[in-house]
């Protein structure tokens, strides 16, 4: 094998090596973020907050009322006991139940109103719970197959790197920094020609350099100076 050919293999495995990598850094960068189930969680615990707030001014409406009602009672029992007898303050203590039936009357439509925005929102809730479960168990779908994607990823690059251990030993130590060198300096070392041109920089290239290149030895472009490679 040439030369530019076992360089050229040796950059297509950076190549695939550095995708790999890419895309691994993606899946661990994904892996335990949980962004949505949080967020799904909180604008349930906001719902429930809610809930709890509407739920609190019912009972402490519903205790007005039953005090309400006592007092009404025991005014009622107090006006048809027969005890009072003095019709001033008979008419007096009427008109004070009458205030107070009305202001009971007036608390109980205000509870029913709450009872129905407690309703709404409790109805929220549950639908919020069911959207928080569903989104869990979708996130961890999604996390049960980024593991295997994050797995299946570094045992591919486990053997890239390998294959790479064993392309670089085979490679002459002066031409293997030669290429580590373009390499940085280029970003990719090897450059195909493709009918006289250099793929690497688009020059076309002079027919002794083909030929050197053809050869079999180790030719670099005039121009960019990276490895000639003839497939
Ligand atoms: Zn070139």
């Amino acid at each position: 094998m040439s030369v530019a050919r076992q360089l050229y293999q040796l950059q297509e495995t950076d190549l695939e090596i550095a995708d790999e990598e890419g895309k691994l850094e993606q899946v661990v960068g994904r892996l335990g973020k949980n962004a949505v189930v949080v967020a799904a969680q909180e604008k349930l615990d906001a719902e429930k907050k809610k809930l709890e707030e509407w739920q609190h001014q019912q009972r402490s409406l519903e205790g007005e009322i039953d005090d309400l009602a006592n007092k009404i009672k025991a005014s009622d029992e107090q006006l048809y006991s027969g005890r009072i007898k003095n019709p001033k303050e008979l008419s007096s203590l009427q008109h004070e139940v009458e205030l107070l039936k009305a202001k009971c009357d007036q608390l109980e439509t205000k509870d029913l109103d709450i009872m129905d925005r407690a309703e709404s929102v409790e109805a929220g809730v549950a639908a919020l719970s069911r959207e928080l479960e569903e989104i869990t168990a979708e996130w961890q779908r999604e996390q049960e197959h980024l593991s295997q994607e994050k797995a299946a990823l570094e045992s591919s690059l486990n053997d890239l790197k390998q294959q790479r251990q064993v392309l670089a030993a085979e490679t002459d130590s002066q031409v293997l920094a030669l290429y580590d060198k373009l390499r940085k300096n280029k970003g990719w070392a090897v450059a195909r020609v493709e009918q006289g041109i250099c793929r690497g920089c688009r020059i076309s290239l002079p027919s002794s350099e083909l030929q050197q290149a053809r050869s079999g030895a180790l030719v670099q472009c005039g121009s960019c100076s990276r490895i000639l490679y003839l497939p």
